[in-house]
């Protein structure tokens, strides 16, 4: 049984169908990519996926079981954490009330694990432990990405949504950022990752889903999709 399962999911904007039918899954400590160009849905299923969104139609499940239709924070409390693109950080809150507002956020303040939970996220990043007190507002977009992954591991969930982690960044920040992923995967959390730097997603993942107008067009292993003549002149820049 996939730990993520996503069967024929459909999402509507008022009359706009956003998502088209997806089916993909994601299994235990596994990182899957999803890639495709702007508009295509990609955001749309994380939403959904986190209960941000409400499908139209089909499935979600959650160790087997539908989670579709939960609100945002019971999706949160089961086990799966999202770093929503763009950041969306409280800028004028400190970086250690962002990162507990994580915990409230799935109604966990004052569970137990909390430490364990800022310890883990402080040795991802120890950047952020440094600057605690600071304004969120105010780091830079590097640490405000850390920042908002940090917050989505505070319910130490079993898989991570991550949508756009490399945007705006500079190509250091971007390869800082992919080893943390790694490092967040081979802890044993699963990712399933959007990304726009289609090279370093699919160097990075196991396997990757192509999406194109809210359908999947292409799926397969990672490697095999960095090979993939399509792939390569849609995504990967090439001739
Ligand atoms: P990008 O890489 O550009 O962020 P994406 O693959 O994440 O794109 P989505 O953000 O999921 O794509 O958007 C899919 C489609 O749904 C687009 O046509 C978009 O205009 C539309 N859409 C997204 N959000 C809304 C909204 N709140 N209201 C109406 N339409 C929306």
């Amino acid at each position: 049984m996939p730990l993520l399962e996503l069967t024929d999911l459909r999402v509507h904007y008022g009359g706009i169908e956003a998502v088209k039918g997806i089916s993909l899954a994601v299994e235990e400590r596994e990182i899957v990519t999803l890639i495709g160009g702007n508009g295509a849905g990609k955001t749309t299923t994380l939403r959904a996926i986190s209960g941000i969104k409400r499908p139209t139609s089909g499935s979600i499940a959650f160790r087997g079981k539908r989670i579709d239709g939960q609100p945002a924070h019971q999706v949160a409390k089961l086990g799966i954490g999202h770093a929503p693109e763009g950041r969306r950080i409280f800028g004028r809150m400190s970086v250690r009330e962002n990162l507990e507002m994580g915990l409230y956020a799935a109604g966990r303040g004052g569970a137990t694990g909390v430490k364990a939970s800022f310890d883990r996220v402080f040795a991802l990043f120890p950047r952020l432990a440094e600057r605690q007190r600071q304004a969120g507002g105010t780091l830079s977009g590097g640490e405000q990405q850390m920042l908002a992954i940090g917050r989505a591991l505070m319910t130490r969930p079993e898989v991570l949504l991550l949508d756009e982690p490399s945007m705006g960044l500079a190509p250091i920040f971007v390869e800082r950022i992919f080893d943390i992923i790694r490092e967040i995967n081979e802890q044993g959390t699963a990712v399933l990752l959007i990304e726009q730097n289609a090279h370093m997603a699919l160097s990075v993942a196991r396997r990757g889903y192509v999406i194109e107008s809210g359908s999947i067009v292409l799926s397969d292993e990672a490697g095999k999709l960095l090979g993939n003549e399509q792939v390569r002149k849609a995504y990967l820049g090439e001739e």
